[in-house]
């Protein structure tokens, strides 16, 4: 893959320290993203060579490749954390696909000067949850670093137990966080900080240039990133995407999900739900994720309030973060409910509904689904049994009813809206398909055998999320009683 020097780059040796990566012995093909592959307009038969797979584990740089780790710093479950930095992650270069310029990243890819404690490497279990989701996500229509491919080794690596090493090559715009923001602001490095602030606007944020002084753009910048996270943030919660790590350095300046660890789509709905092992305290439980996500704009605000006039240009750009947030979510629980119109009294209807959910802890994905199925044939018969198969998953059969009733009222209360104009609105806002963590499981406990078709038959159904692919009953249902066992740390 023929590479040229990234941008960031040019933001001088403060930012980062150049060095290659470390060799990993016998590397193998794990999987490689079709999707990926075309958006940086490579060859189909990319993943078939052994000069790209020797790229693709750290074994030879591609042609042009100018590696560097950056440096950022960030806060760590509410505790500032000082310096942290790409601790196994090495910025290749960039490539311009068909449509967008990519930022090439290897994660797995072995020692830098910000490792800290760390060995520089990424275990097999972890990368394919990463190269899934990040893909499941783009497919989902959530903005996402991407995954190119990934690839193993049978090098030992010690975490828990001893796994294998594996390198994932991932591709965004940028890869730069409210950490590296944190970074230079904490310092007093305001050239540095001004000088990275400029550099998002001009290629990032071209919108916020027009503005004629600096303070201004960076207002400006804060407050589109501010929209933006509160945009994703809607999109997650409507999911049921719980991201487990919001640390500031896992938070991308861009709005993209970012940084994949212990992150779970729930399978029964619980609010108070927390998916990573390591998060005594629930601080980011999947209910939590919105304000933490205002909290971690408060980091990104004060570590621009050099650049700012005042503190009141900080809050005035923060200050949309709820109302948009509301508004983004709403709007999304109405397209799951099949509404096209906004109306006042919606967040009642879908938060009735979703305290129904949550007290019996009902299949979030499943049942989602299932409403939607249903919906034609009950708006025009108004007969509850045509919401079978949603309708059984609740024991409260009275209280779903009467709030079916409720719901049908308001569906037929659209204009210009048809029941069949619903039930295809809720098809594309309600995927068949997540990344349920016991379908990665079994993708991972394959490819620890060398046996990859589990994770290449889940990676192609992931691709199309809300299409009834045929053969996919299993990958749809809702997760076994096993799947709760499953434990999920920050380790990784
Ligand atoms: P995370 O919890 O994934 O956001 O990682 C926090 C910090 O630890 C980042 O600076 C990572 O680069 C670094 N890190 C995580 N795992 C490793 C590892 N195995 N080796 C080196 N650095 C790591
Ligand atoms: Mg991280
Ligand atoms: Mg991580």
């Amino acid at each position: 893959m023929e590479l040229q020097s990234s941008r960031f780059e040019s933001l001088g040796a403060a930012f980062y320290t150049r060095l290659g990566p470390q060799p990993l012995a016998d590397p193998y093909w794990v999987g490689c993203s079709p999707a990926a592959v075309a958006d940086l307009g490579l060859p189909a038969a990319w993943p078939h060579s052994a000069a790209h797979l020797a790229q693709a584990s750290g074994n030879a740089l591609a042609p042009g490749a100018s590696p560097l780790a950056s440096v950022y710093s960030g806060h760590q479950f509410g505790v500032w954390a000082g310096q942290l930095g790409d601790g196994r992650a090495l910025l290749l270069g960039e490539r311009a696909g068909p449509e967008a310029l990519w930022e090439v990243q290897l994660k797995g890819s072995g020692l830098t000067p910000y490792s800290r404690m760390g060995d520089g490497r990424a275990v097999l279990r972890s990368s394919i949850r990463e190269f899934l989701c990040s893909e499941a996500m783009h497919a989902l229509g959530v903005p996402s670093t991407r995954a190119l491919c990934i690839t193993g080794s049978p090098t030992a690596v010690r975490r828990e137990r001893i796994e294998t090493a594996a390198v994932v090559t991932r591709l965004a715009p940028s890869f730069i966080r409210f950490g590296h923001f944190e970074h230079f602001s904490r310092r007093g490095l305001h050239a540095e900080l001004r000088a990275l602030t400029e550099f998002v606007i001009a290629h990032h944020y071209p919108d916020c240039a027009a503005w004629p002084q600096p303070a201004q753009r960076t207002a400006a910048l804060l407050a589109a990133v501010t929209r933006r996270t509160a945009e994703l943030l809607a999109q997650w919660q409507a999911l049921g995407f719980c991201h487990g790590v919001m640390n500031t350095d896992n938070m991308s300046i861009l709005g993209l999900t970012i940084d994949y660890g212990p992150f779970q789509f729930m399978d029964g709905f619980d609010p108070q739900h927390i998916c990573n092992h390591s998060d005594d305290g629930g601080r980011y439980a999947w209910a939590q994720q919105p304000r933490i996500a205002l909290w971690n704009l408060y980091c990104l605000a004060q570590a621009l309030l050099p650049l700012l006039d005042d503190l009141e240009q900080a809050r005035a750009a923060l200050q949309p973060f709820e109302s948009h947030f509301a508004g983004a979510l709403q709007q999304r629980l109405n397209a799951k409910l099949g509404l096209s119109e906004l109306r006042p009294d919606d967040a009642q209807l879908s938060d009735d509904l979703l305290r129904l959910l949550a007290d019996e802890r009902a299949d979030f994905t499943w049942f989602w689904r299932c409403l939607s199925d249903g919906v034609a044939d009950y708006a025009h018969s108004a007969r509850v049994a045509d919401l079978g198969p949603a309708r059984a998953q609740l024991q409260q059969s009275d209280a779903f009813d009467a709030w079916a009733r409720r719901w049908r009222e308001r569906l037929r209360s659209e204009a210009a809206h048809t029941p069949e104009q619903a039930r295809a609105l809720m098809r594309r806002s309600n995927p068949r398909l997540v990344l349920r963590n016991h379908l990665a499981q079994a993708a991972i406990e394959a490819a620890e055998q060398r046996q990859f078709e589990p994770l290449q038959r889940l990676q192609a159904a992931l691709a199309q999320p809300y299409d009834d692919l045929p053969d996919c009953d299993d990958l749809a249902a809702a997760a076994p009683d096993w799947a709760a066992q499953i434990v999920l740390s920050c380790s990784s």
